[in-house]
Order: C-alpha cells, then sequence, then structure tokens
C-alpha cells in the first residue's frame, strides 16, 4: 500500500512512537500533582514546551498546549471575539478557511458578529488589496490560514502582520499544514495567535498547541482546572506532548528545505508522466516553490473523483478526494469551489494527493503505474457511452 493522504495525518516517526512508549511507562504522574511523580512530568512538559516554542521562535509561558488545531482555532476565535467585542465586531476571514475556522465564525455571526470572507483566486490566494479594503475600525480579528490543506496554496502572512501592527485586531493563522515545511517566526511575521496540530508533522494525534502573544488574553474554553496558567482546562496529556517535541526536534530548517524540494520534485515527476501519456489534466492552483509543497491537487479532466479514488484504492494507492474532512459528506469542495465557481467541472473530478517525509519516489512511481491504466479505462468507458 502506498499512503498519499498526509494532509489527513502522517505515520508517527518511530523517534515519537519511543519517546510515548517511554512517558507512558515511567511518567505517568499528573503534572498538577506536587510530589515526585507530578514534578516528573512537569519537568517532562517543560522542557518539550520549550522544543514546541524554539520551533516558532516564541517564549514557552507563551504556548498553550490543546488537544489539536481543532481546539487551538476555536479558542482563537471564539474566546478573543468574546472578549474583545466591546472593541468591534468585525472579524476577516478567506473563503478557503478549514472548518474548525469557519463553523465557530458561523456561530460568531448568529451572535451578531459581521465576517468578511475575502475571495481567492484561480491559485487559491487572496489578495492584499481585498485585506486593505475589508479591514477597518470595527475590526478586531483576522484569522487567515498559512497554508491551504487542500490546494496547498500560501497565503502572505508577513504582509498582513506587518500592515496590523499599529491596528487593535488581533491576528491568528492556523499554521496546521505549514508548520514543519515554512519557517516561521511569530515575532518577525507579527503573528498573534498561532494554531498547530501534532498529527500533521509525524507526532500522535489529538495534541496541538496555540501560540498567544503576552497581549492577548482569553479565559478556556474548556471550564475546569487551573492548567495551562488558566487558557485551557484539563489534565495535560504529557505522552502526546513528549511525543509532539520529538516530532518537531526531527525536523530542523534545513529539513524542511529538503522536504519542499522533494514534494517539488515529485510533483515534476507526476506531471512529467500525465504529459508523456498524454492524459488531459490541470493543477488546481499554481506550482510554485513556496507555496505547502507536500499538497497537490490535481483535475484529471472527464474523470470522476469518486471513480477514480475507489481504482486507486483498490490498486492500494491512498489518495484523498478532497480534504479529509470534507470527503465522508456530499458536499463539494467549498475551496475548489472558491477557486472556479460553483458550475466548474473540476469540483467532481479532482484529486487530492499529499506527501509525507516517508514518502519516496517509488511511492510516487507506483502511484503513477496505477493512475495510468485505470485512467485510460476509465477514459475508454465514458467515450463508449
Ligand atoms: N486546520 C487545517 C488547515 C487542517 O488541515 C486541519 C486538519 O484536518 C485542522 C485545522 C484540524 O486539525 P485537527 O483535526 O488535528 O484538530
Amino acid at each position: 500500500h502506498v499512503y498519499l493522504d498526509n494532509a489527513a495525518t502522517t505515520p508517527m516517526a518511530p523517534e515519537v512512537i519511543q519517546t510515548m512508549m517511554d512517558q507512558m511507562e515511567h511518567d505517568f504522574g499528573n503534572a498538577s500533582s506536587t510530589h515526585w511523580f507530578g514534578r516528573t512530568a512537569h519537568t517532562v512538559m517543560d522542557k518539550s514546551r520549550k522544543i514546541l516554542a524554539d520551533a516558532i521562535h516564541a517564549q514557552p509561558g507563551n504556548m498553550v498546549i490543546t488537544s489539536g488545531a481543532t481546539e487551538s482555532n476555536n479558542t482563537a476565535i471564539t474566546q478573543t471575539a468574546h472578549t474583545r467585542a466591546s472593541l468591534g465586531k468585525h472579524i476577516i476571514t478567506t473563503a478557503i478557511e478549514h472548518p474548525s475556522v469557519l463553523q465557530p465564525l458561523k456561530a460568531l455571526e448568529k451572535e451578531g458578529f459581521r465576517v468578511t470572507y475575502l475571495p481567492v483566486d484561480e491559485n487559491g490566494r487572496i489578495s492584499l488589496a481585498d485585506f486593505d479594503a475589508a479591514l477597518d475600525d470595527d475590526t478586531i480579528l483576522v484569522t487567515i490560514m498559512m497554508g491551504n490543506n487542500e490546494v496547498g496554496s500560501r497565503m502572505p502572512i508577513s504582509e498582513i502582520g506587518a500592515r496590523l501592527v499599529d491596528h487593535q485586531a488581533w491576528f491568528h493563522t492556523d499554521a496546521t499544514q505549514a508548520f514543519g515545511l515554512l519557517d516561521i517566526d511569530v515575532q518577525a511575521q507579527h503573528i498573534d495567535m498561532l494554531s498547530v496540530s501534532a498529527h500533521k508533522i509525524n507526532g500522535p494525534k489529538g495534541i496541538g498547541f496555540l501560540y498567544r502573544d503576552p497581549k492577548v488574553q482569553f479565559p478556556s474554553l474548556l471550564k475546569g482546572g487551573e492548567q495551562e496558567l488558566k487558557r485551557r482546562a484539563g489534565t495535560e496529556n504529557i505522552a502526546g506532548i513528549a511525543g509532539f517535541a520529538t516530532a518537531v526536534s526531527l525536523i530542523t530548517s534545513d529539513e524542511k528545505a529538503k522536504r519542499q524540494s522533494k514534494y517539488l520534485g515529485f510533483k515534476q515527476q507526476i506531471m512529467g508522466a500525465l504529459d508523456d501519456a498524454e492524459i488531459p489534466y490541470a493543477v488546481n492552483g499554481d506550482i510554485r516553490p513556496d507555496n505547502v509543497n507536500h499538497v497537490f491537487n490535481i483535475w484529471l479532466k472527464g474523470i470522476s473523483t469518486y471513480a477514480l479514488q475507489t481504482n486507486l484504492d483498490l490498486a492500494g494507492i491512498a489518495v484523498s478526494g478532497g480534504s479529509a474532512c470534507t470527503a465522508g459528506s456530499l458536499e463539494p469542495s467549498h475551496v475548489l469551489t472558491a477557486m472556479f465557481g460553483a458550475d466548474s467541472p473540476r469540483l467532481g473530478e479532482s484529486i487530492r494527493l499529499s506527501f509525507g517525509a516517508q514518502t519516496t519516489k517509488a511511492d510516487i512511481q507506483a502511484f503513477i503505474d496505477a493512475l495510468l491504466p485505470i485512467v485510460q479505462r476509465l477514459q475508454a468507458k465514458q467515450s463508449a457511452r
């Protein structure tokens, strides 16, 4: 089996599994306990928190450990909007955010907040002119993803951060797909809040963080204990935190650059094979070294996503028909809709591949070897109709 759905989740690195086994076996204490067991767990947490903070040039005290990016996004949006409602009621986002950003915003709209959804072009990018036009004195929060999970487009995060330096709005970015591929510096990029999930970078599921600038204050989404300096109630997941830190420590700056260029090479390999076989296709988005290059979304003209995905699955190749979160529903992708309109044939004829640290050139060749006969068979079926 070949796994090309790493934007949905990644396999845990062996080093991560080892770290977690050690923690679970030996350091089972509650980090809030004052005895030796608790102190040991707390030490593990402190060391891990420092590794996570260093990865984005933050201070450990500004990292809120959560159950993942969904919780981080919900906290960053709902809790700060409520905290700041007296200063304004306007929020800016994009049309192609993850549901864990869009759904909390929908709920806020019902409460009377006003949300601007910036449109994207055919490459999945917003324009800064649209952003400038949307920003006003009523804006209290800007939430714009760093890299898109369905098409891999990158957003102008540094440019937006710079624009908000003298503005009241707090700037949140969902960096779930970008973390581990792009260099992130929350100071230099003027990012006030940033969400990440560990399982997208060969770490465990159910753990993530929300970075917050010291000026950013909000109450915990979950009501309970005083963990995480009262910003996230609930007993800390020590094994998860330690595993997350191990996953992060495996990704040096060099490693990020190496992965980006490896993934770009995979795209060229696939496009070359499609060209050679004269298969009609188009990339949903553009090919740029500075996108989040593990995501590759292609339109195979005239071939249904469902047929393609099912046949690939039978051939042992795992790809996605969209994002994992919408794949189970019959709704067309809101991302492709925003890029190409609701009537585009691309909505029903595209697949998303996503590469991971463990993906090899041979995996890509196996995908190509499986894909070509499937496409030719499905094309023949179509023309026989
Ligand atoms: N944001 C983006 C861009 C994602 O791709 C995902 C993963 O599906 C999430 C948020 C949510 O992450 P999690 O399911 O780990 O909470």
